[in-house]
């Protein structure tokens, strides 16, 4: 895909403190007004522009931006990625074979070459890299940013400290928020304990985890162990890789549910990737989907990496690389889209563009239906929102922090499918970026 996008000059109305949308669709097919002011959406209705409020708000003549009938949402949230990899890829011998790793591309190939890079990592490099990154989400339409930062002893807190200082960057613009990650592992890596604990009390915002990559049951238990401890240490909401392998049999996912429930940590927990539950037995599948429901454990699933990562030993029957996607919906879990990598060790694409990202995992999941496209927007917005526990902060709704994008096309599914990137983009009421589409046909 290429982008087609560039910025457009000027300073519409929407960059006053007080100003107003009208003829907004929003994903319900209603058309509305929406007043906003001192960064809130202040009111949504067919005369929130015109009628009482807008009086009181001091909205004044030429402050109205003509919707034309486009899409209005929510900015989008992207709950899984890593900023601190994002942008490696350019300087890495992809052709290399690394030991313990016949399949360059594969998750393995990955992590290892990913260790040459992050050796040399500064924290302005770092920080260089996911500044960019978060630009092109916020010319895309996202406004909040989960990132997760590796924490072992080969990059120490450099990653960490090169994304918070691009969070500063870009704080303007966007929110974004770091997960402590052992991507090395925690037993595998002696001293990344230690280096968790400090990446916590240097600001790291949710406490990561990667358990299936530690050696044996006792280990990853351990691991999950480890994670919550940390977790209630600085009361934080918990965002762990599990179970992201081909091995059916490998079933942390299990040990979350368990531990989620014995520390109350109900609503705190993301669980993502997850690939291995699509490989298990169903008798297992089902007992820790319910589970997860229960739970109200979050699901991360990151397709458009997943999709060229896993599956890589498979002949014929290839796997999605993906989890139980529609049976982790139907048991009512609340499933997230990632954009997960961006031109990194792991996947060769991503340019922030959620939109991409939901059509991607559409297709993988065999999400097409009207209902089922709502669930591929709720995927990008609303949910990872809730795991956020954003409550009444998020969406089109009185109250809610303006993070607003608006698109030309009318619907969610015409949105989705011609994948043009959306006219204007708010945050907090401001507006952060503008796309304009130019296309010629026989000039
Ligand atoms: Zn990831």
């Amino acid at each position: 895909m290429t982008d087609d996008v560039t910025p457009a000059a000027g300073k519409p109305a929407g960059q006053r403190a007080v100003w107003a949308l009208t003829g907004a669709r929003l994903a319900d097919g209603s058309t509305v007004d929406v007043l906003v002011a001192a960064g809130r959406v202040r009111a949504v209705g067919p005369d929130a522009a015109s009628g009482p409020a807008a009086a009181a708000a001091g909205l004044r003549e030429g402050h109205v931006v003509d919707a034309a009938g486009g899409l209005l949402l929510p900015a989008f949230v992207d709950t899984h990625v890593h900023l601190d990899k994002a942008g490696i890829r350019p300087g890495l011998d992809t052709g290399r074979r690394y030991p313990g790793s016949a399949n360059p591309g594969d998750l393995a190939w990955a992590i290892a070459a990913t260790h040459e890079a992050k050796r040399a990592y500064t924290v302005e490099s770092v920080a260089a890299r996911a500044v960019e990154v978060v630009e092109q989400h916020v010319q895309h339409g996202t406004t909040r940013i989960r990132s997760h930062v590796d924490v072992d002893t080969i990059g120490g807190l450099t990653p960490l400290l090169g994304v918070q200082a691009a969070a500063r960057a870009c704080a303007d613009v966007a929110d974004v928020v770091t997960i402590a990650f052992p991507q090395e592992g925690i037993a595998r890596d002696p001293g990344a304990a230690d280096l968790m604990v400090a990446a916590m009390e240097h600001g790291a915002d949710v406490v990561g985890g990667m358990p299936h990559w530690e050696d044996g049951e006792a280990a990853r238990r351990a691991h999950v162990a480890f994670c919550f401890d940390l977790a209630q240490r600085f009361d934080a909401d918990v965002d762990m890789h599990v179970d992201e392998t081909d091995d059916g049999d490998v079933r942390t996912l299990a040990t979350v549910v368990e531990e989620t429930e014995r520390r109350g940590w109900h609503g705190r927990v993301t669980v993502g990737h997850v690939c291995a539950l699509a490989a298990a037995d169903h008798a297992y599948a089902d007992d820790v989907v319910a589970g997860c429901a229960r739970a109200g454990i979050t699901v991360a699933s990151n397709p458009v990496t997943n999709l060229v990562l896993q599956g890589r030993g498979d002949r014929g029957l290839v796997r999605r690389g993906t989890t139980r996607i529609r049976e982790l919906m139907a048991a009512g879990v609340p499933v997230a889209f990632g954009q997960d990598c961006v031109d990194d060790a792991f996947y060769p694409f991503g340019r922030g563009s959620m939109l991409e990202v939901a059509l991607v995992s559409a297709h993988a999941a065999h999400l097409t239906t009207p209902a089922e496209l709502g669930t591929a927007l709720a995927a990008i917005t609303d949910v990872p929102a809730a795991a956020w526990r954003l409550g009444p902060e998020y969406g089109v709704v009185p109250g809610a922090r303006a993070d607003l994008q608006l698109y030309a096309a009318p619907t969610w599914p015409q949105v989705l499918r011609l994948q043009d990137a959306p006219r204007s983009v708010w945050r907090a009421g401001v507006l952060v970026a503008t796309n304009e589409v130019r296309r010629t046909l026989r000039p």
